[in-house]
């Protein structure tokens, strides 16, 4: 596949749209930065976006990988089997990401707290206590941004109001109060809050 020719491809049919990069960015809910490097064939866009990105561009899937429109009898109905089998795939792995970040969050936990009972049961001088306590500290957290950044990027948060999926930003991921891994957060579509329960599928 040429990016580049795909890039180009990308910014001439959004021209043809009347849509800024910005204006395509919010549509897709990624940033316009993410838009610029695909037009300028530094990246293709995410298998998941492929299809809501063709509509907005009003191209196939087929058209924007070969970069131009291309002929109905040349249509490759595969390339398209193709995409779905990505998306499947990306499910799979999200999947697998979730249950990863169970292991991760236990893991963590037993890093913080056996150094804190050893250091309770145990006779020993009080400055190493101090220091086996705080020997937990560093890799738990390290461990707990790892799992909070796989719910990040593991599959999608559903709104309640609108159902619309999207992956939120770290920050709001932070900031959201939650219940396991539902979250009270605003939603980017229709900007109400509710409690968002993660959903692997975008539809
Ligand atoms: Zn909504």
């Amino acid at each position: 596949m040429d990016q580049l020719k795909i890039g180009a491809f990308i910014a001439e049919r959004r021209k043809k749209q009347g849509l800024t990069q910005l204006q395509l960015a919010e549509r897709l809910n990624v940033t316009d930065k993410a838009i610029s490097k695909w037009e300028t064939g530094r990246g293709l866009p995410d298998a998941a976006l492929m299809l809501p990105l063709c509509e907005i561009l009003g191209v196939t899937v087929n058209d924007l990988l070969s970069g131009e429109v291309v002929q109905m009898e040349n249509y490759n109905k595969e390339l398209e089997q193709k995409l779905v089998e990505m998306m499947r795939e990306k499910e799979k792995n999200d999947r697998q990401l979730l249950k990863l970040e169970w292991v991760i969050g236990i893991l963590s936990m037993i890093i913080l707290f056996v150094p804190i009972i050893i250091a309770a049961y145990l006779p020993m001088q009080d400055w190493q206590r101090i220091v086996l306590v705080f020997s937990g500290f560093i890799p738990c957290f390290v461990g707990f941004f790892f799992a909070l950044k796989i719910e990040q990027i593991a599959g999608y948060y559903e709104c309640k109001h609108c159902k619309h999926r999207y992956v939120p930003t770290m920050k709001a991921i932070n900031r959201a109060m939650h219940a396991g891994r539902t979250r009270y957060m605003k939603c980017p579509d229709c900007g109400k809050k509710s409690w968002q329960r993660k959903v692997i599928g975008k539809e």
